[in-house]
């Protein structure tokens, strides 16, 4: 176990290229002194030391465990730099400037809903157009075979369209934008949170992502739309918050529920401003959905369809709950916490079994089309042996209808169940009078169903877990009404009913989500009086999920080894953990005039991979444990932008001549900063000066050096820090502490833990 490289798919191609190699493992660093590996000749001969005891190759790889971070993750600014040409630039635009900036923010969300509602439109419309073309395929043959015996030919043309189908998605996942893989809200819940998870808001991603869903959708794997198109090719988190937002309110119908969500999963950091802003895009995006949708099912105007996946009103009488059901609705949320946190469990497993061997793309398409031929063999074997027949209605609600051996004018419920796509079936489930289904039928989907979901989570294709979750979960909610109303011979247990109690439990036993899961199940539903029944049920679920395992999402961004801050610090109560024990020692500062030379043998020096350094007041030799005065804090990318402009202080480019450097310069560049390894630099220019005054930010944040831990977690969050300067109390710089050495703590069963920082 301990050889296996780490590898982590989240990343895109280029870093996939380095997988082969093997990357240095920091070592641990002590309690009580965690100080940056790269600098601090002690820990270096720790380093030797620990060689030492192992085998020499072991401190070479890493173990992969998710008790790992990996500082391939970078941050992002969520901190305003104001320095001097921020300033300038601010003057320069006035009130009315600042009053055009805030319409177009208004109308980039305007855009934005829009466009999700659009592209989840023409995914909705494909998708069925897919199914209606699978239906008409099979259906004449699996007719034709089911007369004359031979049924498993059309297994065989089943299977090979699903895989098929699938392959073409995976590929595109696989070998074009792995990132575009799954649910897409991990990905962006680490985005929100202030990590660059590359990639995550490209177009390319996007399109990768509308057609990857399509394929994986139509090939019958037990996945479910997603509709959260935030990888449009804007780059402020904001806009990120209103389309995750946007896109939940077009899935479901539910534009509170869209903000909500945002909120809980997403946003770290929130305003009055923004919940306004992003209210908008959600609504903006439901309406559009409607009108498009309407127009498509030549209703025009007619706004009947809120949201894609439409669970139907709870309206009916029978539909409603009574008090003394409440209890039994509890016991429902304890079992989908189980059933959610087993499911959890498994996929968990597979994942790290997927990390350690099936990393190659070729492994991850292959794997993606074995899921689709088992699916379909699966399905299969169960509408061939289920012989639960169920009349065509008058009305004729049953879309796709397969007669198999059922009598004329019959149809078999389970090959409808398979065969619709999962949120029509969760649609019949919660809708279909009692009666529909068979309960053997029933749980033997829920058993398959299950395992099918939990190995598809996580393959190489754009799949979501909301909606499989619901249909499991609705499953065997409806078994449990089914049941009871069994045995109570009681009309109060409506199947429907339960089964929708089921399908929370079971979603919030994954995803562990409360607030937002709550409204957009109330909204979705179009029933308020669900609301406490459904609260009590997703609470019940998490708590109980909670205590085995964590919710599906941080399970997936702690096996990538994400830096990821929680809501809350870690729990430090039993040992007081200052900022000294925190922060990473000796800096590498700057001074605000340095030579060109200096700064770029810094950057370049592999050692030092920082993005942000303190700018000081010239050392006053106090030797190596501290620095001079706190003067500002420049990032790795400005000064990239100088050395690529040549702003030199003997080249007078700013200041004396004409040309003068501006914060357009550095949007220009924004947001793929050039390596320092591209800048060139001759030999004379190395001699030159540059200042850095007007371009670091001369009030960056600091703390004393004993501060506690939770006090720095608190400032970190609340302000949406990269870097934070720990100052003694002559405000000389003593130490930095970024998001990963504040991340490498984490609370567990067994207390306060600490996390490897490693390479990869
Ligand atoms: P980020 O990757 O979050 O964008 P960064 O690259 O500047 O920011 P990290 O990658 O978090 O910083 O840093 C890795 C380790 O290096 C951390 O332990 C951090 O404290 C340390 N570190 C960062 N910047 C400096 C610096 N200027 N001098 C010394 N150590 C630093
Ligand atoms: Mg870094």
């Amino acid at each position: 176990m301990s050889n296996v490289l780490k590898k982590i798919s989240w990343s895109s191609r280029d870093h996939n290229a380095h997988a082969g190699e093997r990357s240095p493992l920091l070592p641990a660093r002590p309690q009580g002194s965690p100080e940056a590996v790269e600098d601090d000749p002690e820990v270096t001969s720790q380093d030797d030391k620990i060689q030492n005891v192992h085998p020499p190759s072991s401190p070479k790889e890493i173990p992969h465990t998710e008790n790992l971070l990996s500082l391939k993750y970078e941050s992002l600014d969520y901190d305003n730099c104001e320095n001097q040409l921020f300033l300038e630039e601010e003057r320069k635009i006035g009130p009315r400037g600042f009053r055009v900036v805030e319409i177009s923010r208004w109308f980039i969300c305007l855009l934005i809903g829009i466009l999700t509602a659009l592209i989840a439109c023409i995914i909705d419309i494909i998708i069925e157009k897919f199914a209606d073309l699978k239906y008409l395929v099979l259906k004449d043959k699996i007719d034709a075979f089911t007369l004359n015996g031979g049924l498993s030919v059309s297994l065989v043309i089943w299977a090979t369209m699903n895989a098929g189908i699938v392959m073409l998605g995976s590929i595109l996942v696989a070998f074009v934008e792995p990132v575009a893989a799954g649910s897409g809200v991990p990905q962006i819940k680490c985005y929100l949170n202030g990590v660059k998870i590359p990639h995550v808001v490209r177009l390319k991603t996007l399109l990768v992502k509308v057609l990857g869903v399509i394929f994986s959708v139509s090939g019958g794997l037990a996945v479910g739309k997603i509709f959260e198109h935030f990888r449009r090719d804007t780059e402020k988190r904001d806009f990120v918050a209103a389309g995750a937002a946007a896109g939940v309110s077009a899935a479901f119908g539910a534009p509170v529920g869209g903000v909500l969500f945002s909120l809980e999963e997403g946003a770290s950091f929130w305003n009055q401003y923004l919940t306004w802003r992003i209210f908008f895009a959600s609504v903006i995006s439901t309406f559009t959905l409607n009108f498009v949708l309407s127009g498509y099912h030549s209703q025009f105007g007619q706004l009947a369809n809120p949201g894609l996946i439409n669970f139907g009103r709870f309206e009916d009488k029978n539909e409603a709950y009574t008090w003394f059901e409440i209890p039994l609705f509890l016991i429902i949320g304890a079992i989908g916490g189980i059933s959610g946190a087993l499911f959890n469990s498994i996929n968990y497993w597979l994942t790290m079994f997927r990390i350690r061997y099936i990393h190659r793309p070729l492994l991850q398409v292959l794997e993606a089309m074995l899921v689709a031929v088992v699916t379909a063999t699966i399905s299969f074997l169960m509408i061939y042996f289920s012989d639960d027949c169920q009349p065509l209605g008058e009305d004729n609600v049953v879309e796709y209808p397969l007669q198999l051996f059922c009598k004329d004018g019959e149809y078999n419920s389970m090959a409808t169940t398979f065969f619709n796509t999962p949120e029509k079936s969760v649609r019949s489930l919660f809708h279909d009078p009692p009666g529909s289904y068979n309960p053997t039928t029933v749980g033997l989907f829920c058993l398959s169903y299950f395992l099918l979901a939990c190995w598809t989570y996580g393959l190489s294709v754009s799949s979501g877990i909301f909606i499989p979750s619901l249909l499991l979960g609705a499953a065997w909610g409806r078994l449990i009404g089914i049941l009871l109303s069994n045995i109570s011979n009681a009309n109060w247990a409506d199947p429907g009913k339960y089964a929708l109690i089921g399908a929370a439990a079971q979603l919030g036993g994954v995803v562990r989500m409360t607030l937002s899961l709550t409204v957009i199940i109330m909204e979705a539903t179009g029933n308020v009086s669900y609301g406490l029944p459904i609260m009590l049920v997703l609470m019940t679920a998490k708590w109980v999920g909670d205590f085995f395992i964590e919710g599906l999402y941080d399970i997936h961004i702690k096996l990538q080894s994400v830096p990821f801050l929680d809501w809350e610090p870690p729990a430090t109560s039993h040992s007081h953990i200052a900022s000294s024990d925190v922060m990473s020692h000796p800096v590498v500062c700057f001074q605000r005039i340095e030579k060109v030379g200096h700064v770029v043998d810094l950057l370049s020096d592999a050692t030092c991979n920082h993005n942000g350094f303190p700018v000081v007041d010239e050392q006053d030799g106090g030797g190596s444990d501290h620095f001079g005065k706190l003067r500002g804090i420049i990032l790795r990318s400005q000064i990239i932008v100088l050395l690529k402009h040549k702003a030199f202080i003997e080249r007078g480019k700013y200041g004396m001549l004409g040309y003068r450097l501006t914060l357009k310069d550095f949007r220009d560049a924004y947001p793929r900063f050039p390596p320092i390894q591209s800048i060139h630099v001759s030999q004379e220019e190395r001699e030159c000066t540059m200042d850095l005054t007007p371009f670091m930010n001369p009030a960056p944040y600091s703390i004393p050096q004993d501060a506690s831990l939770n006090r720095i977690f608190r400032l970190f969050r609340a302000l949406g820090l990269r870097h934070l300067v720990v100052c003694n109390s002559e405000n000389h710089v003593v130490g930095l502490v970024t998001r990963k050495d504040l991340a490498r703590y984490r609370w567990s069963e067994h207390g306060l833990e600490e996390l490897l920082l490693a390479q990869a």
